[in-house]
């Protein structure tokens, strides 16, 4: 019998849950997050780590920038545009990331942040902690997909 541990379910409503995780040490969220993603494609640029699987008609991406990353030093000469030009959609677990548009307009994400950035930037991590993003990507169709400009631009 669970006479102490029962009561009715009306009485239980009123009740406090109790603590998740109660008397166990929770995982660093950061060490958690870069272990080795079932089933995802990994491949290293300029220094950035992005690890992707692909899901429904699109991709979820955990990309790692380092610390000192800059995409204009370090990706531009790889790529070849003059700014990068893929829209980020995602999700900032850690770090923080600065960036500016061709017309001076900037931006800054620091985690844990949901990022929105236009094509046409350039950015850069912000401190001496990896930013790690999870990104909803579609390839070349992300900005389309997601109702983004092809390029940044102020409606006037
Ligand atoms: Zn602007």
């Amino acid at each position: 019998m669970k006479k102490r541990a029962g009561g009715s379910k009306a009485k239980a409503k009123g009740r406090k849950a109790p603590p998740v995780a109660r008397g166990h040490k929770i995982a660093r969220p950061a060490g958690a997050g870069l272990r080795a993603i079932k089933g995802a494609r990994h491949h290293e640029m300029a220094g950035v780590k992005i690890d992707s699987v692909a899901a429904a008609n699109g991709q979820v991406k955990r990309v790692v920038y380092p610390p000192g990353f800059r995409w204009s030093t370090h990706m531009k000469p790889l790529i070849g545009t003059e700014l990068c030009m893929h829209g980020h959609v995602g999700f900032l677990t850690s770090g923080k990331v600065q960036g500016q548009y061709a017309d001076g307009c900037t931006f800054e994400f620091a985690a844990p942040q949901v990022m929105v950035v236009e094509p046409g930037h350039d950015a850069w991590v912000v401190g001496r902690e990896p930013a790690v993003l999870i990104q909803f990507d579609a390839a070349a169709e992300t900005a389309q997909r997601f109702g983004l400009p092809a390029e940044h631009r102020h409606a006037s």
